[in-house]
């Protein structure tokens, strides 16, 4: 249970706000009545809040891919200025209201993350890129996590994100309360099997970096250790790597369980592996049997209990 409500910032028009350039909205079910039951959404609309009106004239990027100018289709009106004006004040004030995430509408020439097609003054496609505003917040926020509406229907993609959104407050919540090399150590500690499952060799450098407390100040140090944290969370969870990890947990156990329960768990695992079930089914025996042999070590592992299980992220096979 989180002691403040989690805030993502979202592009206001997946709310069913009626924002769009051409007076409509973008609802999107998932984000409104499943996530929404356990975040508390930071709506954002650059383009209203800029004061272009709703209905507006649609626009689109122009010109160098590098720094496009955002101009309207037909009468060719130069929006530019009033967008990074805007844009800036907007990053300031998200800035202090301690986001963990934003949830982008994707193609748009403001929100769009990725893919989002740049084009020549003479209206030809040229390139493609991330809009206005998503580019700007990805570098004012390069550890916060992002992602688009449309890819969040892709079941891992989908996990993936929500996983690094609440392992991102954990990292907020460990920097907030004053971070020492003793909690440092103990956020590493939890988060063992969690980063696992992602990338083996981010864990050992960041093992590494934990003992380094010395060589850089404590500021950052942990700042260091976000940075490599995230970028871990952000690469993917195969089966492979989950079965490695679900086997390394089984062996603090091993020795306790009677052998048909050893060849039960085993088969569950292998099941997994082949595709036959999903993760949650060898998580949950993993899980039952950390608390029925108590094993502490086990049962505070993140990796058990990365998210709200009511989110049903690990129930796809
Ligand atoms: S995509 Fe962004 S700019 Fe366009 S309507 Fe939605 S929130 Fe507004």
């Amino acid at each position: 249970m989180l002691a403040t409500p989690l805030r993502l910032g979202i592009s206001r028009c997946l709310l069913g706000e009626e924002v769009r350039y051409d007076g409509g909205h973008k609802r999107d079910q998932f984000l409104t009545d499943v996530l929404g039951r356990y975040v508390e959404w930071v709506p954002v609309c650059p383009e209203v809040e800029a004061g272009l009106g709703t209905p507006r004239e649609a626009m689109r990027l122009v010109g160098n891919p590098h720094r496009p100018k955002l101009v309207t289709i037909i009468s060719k009106q130069d929006h530019t200025d009033v967008m990074e004006m805007t844009i800036e004040h907007r990053l300031d004030a998200l800035n202090k209201l301690n986001i963990s995430g934003f949830v982008f509408k994707r193609g748009s020439p403001s929100c769009g993350l990725a893919r989002v097609r740049v084009y020549t003054t003479q209206g030809m496609p040229s390139h493609i890129g991330s809009g206005m505003f998503a580019h700007a917040f990805g570098r004012q926020f390069p550890l916060i996590p992002v992602e688009e509406e449309g890819r969040l229907s892709d079941p891992s993609l989908r996990e993936n994100f929500i996983e690094r959104v609440f392992a991102y407050r954990r990292f907020q919540d460990l920097i907030q309360n004053g971070i020492t090399k003793q909690t440092l150590i103990r956020f590493h500690t939890i988060h063992k099997y969690l980063l696992l499952a992602h990338s083996q060799q981010h864990y050992g450098a960041m093992g590494r970096l934990v003992g380094q407390a010395e060589r850089y100040g404590l500021t950052t140090w942990a700042l260091k250790y976000g940075e490599h944290f995230m970028k871990a969370l952000s690469l993917k969870a195969t089966v492979r790597k989950h079965v490695n990890v679900l086997h390394h947990i089984v062996g603090h156990f091993k020795a306790l369980l009677r052998p048909q329960e050893k060849v039960e768990l085993l088969e569950v695992i292998n099941d997994y592996h082949r595709g036959l079930t999903p993760l949650i089914v060898p998580l949950t025996l993993v899980k039952h049997y950390a608390q029925v042999f108590d094993v502490e070590y086990i049962r505070d592992q993140i990796y058990l209990n990365p998210h709200p299980k009511e989110l049903m992220l690990r129930n796809h096979a």
